[in-house]
């Protein structure tokens, strides 16, 4: 894949990128691991100050760095602003809270008193070197849940961003830089796909994390096996969405287009599987598939555009296949299943309903990265738990209820990393986010995210 701006709105080249040679890719290496050697050693308030300057910068750049994302990969401009405020938000969080996150640990007396030690204590100190291999979706945002917190525990990092949004990766590597960042703590690798392997196989490289499909993920995770080197996977999700008969079906309704249609239906947490009890099926039905249909779909750049184009030509073309075998297999289309008509330029697809999902289509089981929602009826809370875990994917799940028997039933079986009731699933700095299953593993924000790359360490001392 060539390292180039695509406008997914238009189909137009916008901008491409040569990708780093063996020399310069050898300089970044040297680099990174001269800067950790001195970075390793610096104070919580040195880390708090650059990384509340950088957060700073962010803030003042966010209408363009909002127009740059969106040219990019093709999400609503609102969303583009909204998600370079919400990357400020967790630097913040970050340079506040990292010190009291990753403070010593000392056991009670009474617990260690038989080790011989007179004085025990955990610390957690930085791991080095960390590869972060990112996706396009959230271009800022999955970089920076990685960054904020990797930086503030000493680490420095090598961002390998995805080869479609290259404007935005050289802009966090200058980012860190312009904060005044040590040089080589942060920097963007503009490099394809193929040359992560040696990266990672380089003993200065300690770890890495991956935000992205499962064959990436595997990929990089049997190399970083085959290393013995640490590494954080955040991949897929095919999240269930339940309604409940005693659901506000007003706010379910609401709720479950947004949380189908964020980011274009391309977020890793989008509700994908809409598992509605019989009681309010036909409700639930109707209200969904007219609101899904009443969405504005158009040029992302425009203030009243709902949901902008997929985001690579493949990427629609692997969602059509997707609507098309379940279609083929007897799937019934109660909006969508389409490309807008007489849109030419760009790669739209109208948002979807699909109903009468069977075993044997391949949406049953698989991601659909883009609008389009699945259906599926159940009438009992068994079957509900049951369907809602029927999938290779394990990474957040909403439940709409207000039966509190149900709610706690959910929560002892659903197979994901969270639940979210009455509401949709949406990250936050000081809440773990992460999953179970083909969705990956580790965790990234709150104290879960910075203490992964960290090495925990036992001092004592006779
Ligand atoms: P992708 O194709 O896996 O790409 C992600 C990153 O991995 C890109 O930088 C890509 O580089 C790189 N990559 C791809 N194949 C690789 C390989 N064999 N070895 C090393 N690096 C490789 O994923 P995507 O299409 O950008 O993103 C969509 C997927 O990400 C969806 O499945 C989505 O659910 C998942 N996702 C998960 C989360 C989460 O937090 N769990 C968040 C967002 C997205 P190139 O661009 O150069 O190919």
């Amino acid at each position: 894949m060539a390292i180039a701006t695509v406008n997914p709105a238009t189909g137009e080249t916008v901008r491409t990128f040569d990708a780093l040679g063996a020399d310069d890719i050898e300089r970044c290496l040297a680099e990174a691991a001269r800067a950790f050697g001195s970075y390793r050693t610096t104070g919580f308030a040195e880390r708090t100050a650059l990384l509340g300057r950088a957060a700073d910068l962010l803030e003042a750049d966010n209408e363009d760095i909002a127009r740059t994302m969106t040219v990019e990969m093709g999400k609503p401009l609102a969303a583009a602003r909204a998600e370079a405020a919400k990357c400020v938000k967790a630097m913040r969080w970050y340079a506040d809270h990292a010190e009291a996150l990753l403070g010593d640990e000392r056991p009670a007396d009474a617990d260690v008193r038989d080790s011989g030690a007179s004085a025990v204590r955990t610390l957690y100190r930085p791991l080095g070197v960390v590869l972060a291999v990112m996706p396009w979706n959230f271009p800022l945002w999955q970089v920076m849940r990685f960054a904020a917190p990797a930086l503030m525990a000493g680490n420095v990092g090598l961002l390998k961003h995805a080869s479609n949004v290259p404007q935005t990766a050289v802009y966090l590597g200058e980012l860190f830089e312009r904060a005044g960042y040590p040089r080589g703590c942060f920097q963007t690798l503009l490099i394809g796909s193929g040359a992560v392997e040696s990266v990672l196989r380089d003993p200065r490289v300690v770890a890495a994390t991956l935000t992205g499909s499962e064959p990436a993920g595997r990929a990089v995770a049997s190399v970083a096996g085959d290393e013995v080197k640490k590494t954080v996977l955040e991949l897929g999700g095919s999240d269930p969405f339940v309604v409940m008969p005693s659901a506000d079906l007003d706010k379910a309704v609401k709720t479950a287009v947004t949380a189908r249609v964020q980011n274009n239906g391309q977020s890793c947490i989008a509700a994908k599987r809409f598992i509605v009890h019989t009681d309010v099926y036909d409700a639930f039905a109707e209200r969904f598939a007219a609101a899904m249909a009443a969405l504005r779909v158009g040029d992302p750049l425009q203030e009243s555009t709902e949901v902008g184009p997929l985001a690579t030509e493949q990427g629609r073309a692997d969602l059509e296949e997707l609507v098309e075998d379940a279609v083929r297999g007897g799937a019934s289309v109660l909006c969508g299943g389409r490309r807008p008509p007489g849109q030419e330029r760009g790669w739209f697809y109208e948002p979807t309903v699909l109903a009468g999902i069977s075993a044997d289509m391949r949406i049953d089981q698989e991601e659909t990265f883009g609008p389009v929602a699945t259906l599926y009826r159940v009438a009992s809370l068994d079957e509900a738990v049951e369907r809602a875990n029927h999938t290779p994917f394990g990474l957040s799940s909403n439940v709409w209820t207000r039966d509190d028997a149900e709610v706690e039933r959910f929560v002892r079986d659903l197979e994901a990393g969270g639940i979210f009731f009455n509401g949709m699933t949406a990250s936050h700095p000081a809440l773990p986010f992460g999953g179970v299953k083909r969705s990956g593993y580790g965790r990234e924000l709150s104290g879960h995210g910075i203490r992964e790359f960290c090495n925990v360490t036992t001092v004592w001392q006779a």
